[in-house]
């Protein structure tokens, strides 16, 4: 589509999901915004996928980013699910406000989606306006990345827009639109939206495709949609093993925000954990803590449970055993899941050898710091300090430090038989361990600049701290530290 007089750059464009998912999606066109501004974009990442320099001007980069400019070869299309949403299932659900324009293969030969999020309504929208406000495209934006340099599964972020108009929420607030970049879309509610209408040859269809396009190697596996299961609790158990490293809460673990490719999707109210609780909550609609921090690796298994179900017909024609092998997998999925967190937690405190015992090190350590509200992030990062001859740093952390000095006898006694320099060791710790975390209230900061002053300083220079979370400047202090306690705790917003 040509608009506006510009020459319409080209995208190396290769539409699989259009091509081969027919009845997966309907076609369907962007919204034209009034006044697009790009206001933030992800060179680097335009440049792993291959894309036309061109859009890195402002004026196109705004077109294009904002839906009113379709670049040639893109296929827009919303793509259909269903989902659990905090428990209760919603048979028809979809992108009720993104479009995928299609798909590229970037630079490392991976195969990777370019959707458009708040590019307006589509047959899925409901009673919903197809828009996405600022903030919360900001905050994914700006997490996002932040999760993908801390080494996390992720969607990622090509570019921020601005649309001149306005989106009713609450209150009225400045529109935006984000483009995202995925794996792939396909999520657990994909697979519930055609089981649930019993259309098996459509369940069987999107695990041929899943399978070729995430799981190309069990390809030759004797029961192909029982490894196809496995593989995926095994990319899930890996992703949400992370997020309790690094005191992650997602905020909206339902079946249709949980992507079979194992990537963190659909921030919405997510946040990270400051002071230790295993109870923290933060989304302002999770009244029951359904998804609190502690029990994301329990929803990972009932989330992991429904897509089981849907499969349960293409398993096995005898049903029983078909519930039986899915039952088994899914309880190695637990087993799995107890063995990455457990890796994860060792590399934290500098383990690089494998004892019985390390669980209950590092339950007493997780213990100690709940007891003693520490910071989560602070506590793993001033750690190895005490190898380099400075233990005050961690030690000041805990309102208990005689109970903490307890734990470090334990600790060195643990380490000492590695063999292991103290430096060697530290900057092991160091390269696990990030300095620099979303803080809440810097996220606030940024965003409220951004949405109240339009000013995009403080979201710029909290984007460039988050790209290098492992390394400490001295000049970046404030943004380490956890910002004043508030009355009611942190809330957070779905932002839709
Ligand atoms: P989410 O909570 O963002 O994962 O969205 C849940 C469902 O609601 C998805 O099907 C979205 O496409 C849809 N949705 C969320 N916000 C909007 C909106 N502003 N307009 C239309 N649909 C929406
Ligand atoms: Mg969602």
């Amino acid at each position: 589509m040509q608009r506006l007089g510009h020459t319409c750059p080209k995208f190396p464009f290769d539409n699989t999901f259009a091509r081969s998912l027919n009845g997966f999606y309907v076609f369907c066109n962007a919204a034209p915004v009034v006044a697009p501004k790009l206001i933030q974009f992800n060179k680097p990442l335009a440049d792993e996928l291959g894309l036309d320099a061109a859009i890195n001007t402002s004026q196109i980069g705004s077109e294009i980013f904002s839906g009113n400019l379709i670049p040639d070869g893109a296929e827009p299309l919303a793509q259909v699910y269903a989902g659990h949403q905090f428990g209760h299932f919603t048979s028809q659900l979809g992108d009720g406000r993104a479009l995928l324009l299609g798909e590229v293969v970037d630079a490392q030969g991976h195969r990777r989606d370019i959707q458009l999020k708040g590019s307006g309504p589509t047959p899925f929208s409901r009673n919903g306006d197809g828009r996405a406000a600022l903030g919360p495209v900001l905050r994914e934006y700006l997490v996002s990345e932040c999760m993908h340099a801390l080494g996390v599964p992720t969607t990622r972020a090509l570019a921020a827009v601005t649309t001149g108009e306005m989106v009713k929420r609450q209150i009225s607030l400045p529109g935006a639109v984000l483009t995202r970049i995925a794996a792939s879309h396909i999520r657990i509610g994909t697979f519930q939206y055609f089981s649930a209408r019993g259309k098996l040859n459509k369940v069987q269809e999107l695990a041929d495709y899943s399978i070729t396009r995430h799981y190309p190697h069990i390809a030759g596996e004797k029961n192909l949609y029982l490894a196809f299961f496995k593989a995926v609790a095994d990319a899930q158990a890996f992703l949400i093993s992370r997020w309790m490293n690094i005191g992650f809460i997602h905020g909206v673990m339902n079946t249709d925000n949980m992507s079979v490719s194992g990537e963190t999707i659909d921030y919405g109210p997510c946040a990270f954990m400051d002071k230790y609780s295993a109870h923290t909550v933060f989304s302002s609609i999770d009244h029951h803590g359904r998804y609190a921090y502690a029990n994301q690796p329990v929803m990972l298994l009932w989330n992991l449970a429904r897509l089981a179900e849907t499969l349960i017909p293409i398993v096995d024609s005898n049903e029983d055993r078909a519930v039986r092998w899915l039952t088994e997998a899914l309880e190695e999925a637990q087993s799995l899941y107890s063995a990455y967190w457990l890796q994860g937690m060792r590399a934290k405190i500098g383990l690089s050898t494998e004892r019985p015992s390390d669980p209950r090190l590092i339950n007493d350590l997780l213990a100690l710091m709940e007891e003693c509200q520490t910071d989560f992030t602070l506590v793993f990062r001033q750690l190895p300090h005490v190898l380099r001859g400075d233990s005050n740093k961690v030690r000041d952390l805990f309102a208990k430090p005689t109970a903490f000095d307890d734990w470090l006898r334990c600790w060195h006694s643990r380490i000492k038989h590695e063999g292991i320099k103290p430096e060697i060791r530290a900057a092991r710790m160091d390269a696990c361990n990030p300095i620099c975390i979303p803080r809440n209230h810097k996220v606030e900061e940024a965003l409220s600049a951004a949405v109240d002053r339009n000013d995009m300083k403080p979201f710029t220079n909290l984007l460039a701290v988050l790209l290098r979370p492992f390394e400490e400047f001295s000049d970046n202090q404030t943004y380490y530290v956890p910002g004043p306690e508030l009355k009611d705790g942190y809330q957070t917003f779905c932002g839709t």
